[in-house]
């Protein structure tokens, strides 16, 4: 019986982006066949993911391990890589199963023009994530990286610099910063390279949030995109909770005849979000 009668809406919008589908599907082909695939890093930023694919036979690598890996198949991610990794895998001769995303390949590219140009390249992003080391890789990392504006000394910026982006950064943030730059004289080009899906979602999100009493995000702990998304959720519905897996679910949270939201990041898989409702709905 539902004891708590909880109403609940998985937002159809959430799970993964194309980008993360598209590399899952690549490792799945593979592992069908052979059983074993390695892959460098997290293949998505979701442990209970990551978990049901190593059962299947993937290998999860660190970079450092990459020299170690020989005539085999390595599959690099969505995130990107720099060229170095594609270097070293050929060494070695491996066989580079490549499922960077083609968003962020556009981004490199983009990248690569503004270092031929000899543009002073800075970069809204974390520190040491996948994507920022895919993209510094593709400049000879002459690039400037800060995950917040007060990192950079402003008497130091030159005139004049081209502005990226993390894909999973929040766009209000990044548009903060560049009127920042602008008030402070600063010629600053944008290239606002933050996923259209990742935009998309966090405007919707907005609407999700707003219509029910509570919210759960589902999204690994490491997942960049999912705490963009609920920090977004939060600043609509304080009453909204982030777990990374069904256990984490807390019955004191809700009351009677709630109406509950399940939403994710785009590394969410919907299977998980159908178990945290099944859970939900034995309360
Ligand atoms: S979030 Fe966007 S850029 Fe990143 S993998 Fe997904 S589709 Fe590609």
């Amino acid at each position: 019986m539902n004891k708590l009668n909880l109403k609940i809406e998985i937002d159809e919008n959430s799970g993964f982006c194309f980008g993360v589908t598209n590399a899952i599907n690549k490792a799945e082909e593979v592992l069908d066949h052979n059983h074993e695939l390695y892959c460098l890093g997290e293949l998505v930023h979701n442990e209970e993911e990551i978990a049901r694919l190593q059962k299947k036979g993937l290998k999860i690598i660190h970079n450092y391990e990459l020299k170690n890996i020989k005539n085999t198949k390595v599959l690099f991610r969505a995130h990107g890589e720099p060229p170095e990794s594609y270097k070293l895998a050929e060494k070695n001769n491996n066989n580079i199963i490549d499922a960077s995303c083609p968003t962020i390949l556009k981004i490199q590219k983009l990248i690569k023009e503004a270092f031929q140009n000899n543009e002073n390249i800075y970069i809204y992003g974390k520190h040491n994530h996948p994507e920022i080391i895919g993209l510094t890789g593709q400049v000879d990392n002459k690039a400037i990286v800060f995950e917040d504006i007060n990192e950079l000394k402003l008497r130091t910026l030159p005139e004049k610099l081209t502005l990226f982006s993390q894909t999973t950064k929040d766009i209000n943030s990044f548009y903060e910063i560049v009127d920042f730059l602008k008030q402070n004289g600063i010629d600053v080009k944008v290239q606002n390279t933050i996923c259209r899906k990742v935009y998309r979602r966090q405007k919707d999100l907005k609407d999700f949030a707003e219509s029910h009493d509570k919210i759960i995000l589902v999204a690994g702990k490491n997942s960049s995109n999912g705490k963009v998304l609920y920090n977004e959720c939060k600043k609509i519905n304080p009453d909204s909770y982030f777990i990374s897996s069904v256990q984490q679910i807390n019955k004191q949270w809700f009351k009677k005849n709630e109406s509950i939201g399940i939403c994710g990041a785009t590394s969410t898989p919907m299977w998980l979000m159908k178990e945290v409702e099944k859970s939900l709905k034995s309360l």
